[in-house]
């Protein structure tokens, strides 16, 4: 039997089509491994997004050059967004990669796997990445607890800094039926926590459906027995409306934690990077989320060095986050994307731009500590996700962490067993990591 090893690379939504390609190539009978020496295909699903997805991607599949060259693996295969932007490049100056596949091709990949065990012949698929969506099985990567549930594939938004569009094809949201009973599949299967995720989850529904039906998909699937929380990633700040605050007010398993990515504050800036809303729309969305949602824990991105960012737009944006306060961000230094509108407009340089996401960097660590502070004494349900051997503590996550992206809640405490839930008061801060006692 055939070992096939996947590396998944960039972001939750890639992480999905790995699952699904993983278990299109588990039906089909071969071997999963998980690490490509000895294998005899592996596959990197790439990000190509930004500058350092690209780099990260070339040097695994540079990595994985040697092995082959080693007798360590037979085939690689390039697969997800970086191949789908630099088809040519990667064909003609990677002469390792045994079969190059696009974004609309993961339903290939059976095929393409057995194309480069049985010839040396090197295989391309690049299908159409507008195509309506197929439903798959998936083999979950993420543990036995809580699991991605992708609700729609690609964008439409056309933000003038951002490559997504192109490489990922128009927005085309899941038919919701759909979508709720992978979700029961996944309860059925013992899973607590499905975090939904698109590239903008409130776009759902409008190209299916004629208009938005995420607040309708959130009560369908909050009626899913098993499932404890529900958690929201990507959502854009024009389209929150009053309908969807008070769902997440009012309902249990929505946990009070959003990510809304904003990328700037500038009003000029947003309009050029074709943004829609204003400045003044974002702090006053902000605003009425807090005075609604009480307890609620924001989580954002912001770009720094945008075109058009001079010194008084930056000090507005540090204005903004010393003042609004979001307690989780992601700060990036712009990076110019050929084939993108923002590319060909005039804009701070490159270490300007780094400075700049060093600066407000900082300024979110101090964000973030005082959020940190302001748990002290408080007491959250946490999910519980292993024993770190290390410090000699129990980690998890409450309401307030995103997997992989917001760290971690230490605790102690008797009869704790892995993958349940605790309450857990918090009583210090180690390290930067809220740390607590069960109750
Ligand atoms: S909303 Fe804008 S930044 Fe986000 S994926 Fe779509 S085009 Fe890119």
């Amino acid at each position: 039997m055939a070992k096939i090893c996947l590396i998944s690379l960039g972001c939750a939504k890639n992480l999905v089509n790995s699952e699904q390609m993983l278990c299109m190539l588990d039906d089909a009978g071969l071997e999963i491994v998980n690490e490509p020496e000895g294998a005899d295909v592996a596959i990197v699903n790439t990000c190509g997004f930004i500058e350092a997805a690209k780099v990260e991607a070339i040097d695994h599949i540079l990595y994985l050059g040697q092995l082959k060259e080693q007798g360590l693996l037979k085939k690689i295969i390039v697969a997800g967004c970086l191949s789908q932007r630099y088809q040519t490049d990667i064909t003609d100056e990677m002469p390792e990669v045994d079969a190059i596949m696009g974004t609309g091709s993961y339903d290939n990949i059976v095929q393409i796997v057995a194309s480069v065990l049985h010839t040396n012949d090197r295989y391309s698929s690049f299908h159409d990445i507008n195509s309506a969506n197929d439903e798959y099985g998936r083999i979950i990567s993420t543990g036995p607890r809580w699991a991605y549930l992708k609700i729609a594939e690609g964008c439409s938004n056309c933000c003038a800094f951002c490559v997504i569009p192109s490489i990922r094809g128009k927005y085309r949201s899941r038919k919701m039926e759909d979508i709720v009973s992978e979700a029961k599949a996944l309860a059925e299967s013992g899973y607590k926590e499905l975090i939904v995720i698109a590239q903008d989850i409130t776009r759902y529904g409008t190209d299916l459906y004629g208009k938005k039906k995420l607040c309708d998909l959130l009560r369908e699937l909050c009626k899913t027995e098993g499932i404890k929380w529900i958690r929201l990633h990507y959502l854009y700040p024009e389209l929150v409306d009053d309908e969807l605050i008070q769902l997440v007010k009012n309902e249990d398993k929505i946990l009070k934690y959003l990510d809304i990515p904003i990328q700037h504050i500038n009003t000029p800036i947003l309009k050029r990077m074709n943004r829609r809303g204003t400045g003044d729309d974002i702090k006053k969305l902000i605003a009425k989320l807090k005075s609604e949602i009480p307890g609620l824990v924001l989580r954002t991105s912001i770009i720094a060095g945008l075109p058009g960012e001079g010194e008084a737009e930056f000090e507005e944006l540090c204005e903004f986050l010393r003042e609004a306060k979001i307690q989780r961000a992601g700060v990036f230094p712009y990076s110019p994307e050929e084939g993108t509108p923002a590319a060909e407009m005039d804009r701070p340089d490159e270490e300007t731009a780094n400075a700049r996401a060093e600066r407000l960097f900082e300024l979110q660590m101090e964000v973030m500590d005082e959020f940190n502070n302001s748990r002290l004494g408080t007491v959250t349900d946490v999910l519980c996700e292993g024993f770190d051997e290390e410090c000699g503590l129990w980690f998890g996550r409450s309401y307030a962490e995103s997997p992989d992206i917001d760290g971690r809640v230490l605790f102690t405490g008797d009869g704790i067993e892995p993958y349940e839930f605790y309450s857990v008061r918090i009583t210090d801060i180690l390290d930067g990591e809220p740390f607590g006692e069960r109750v």
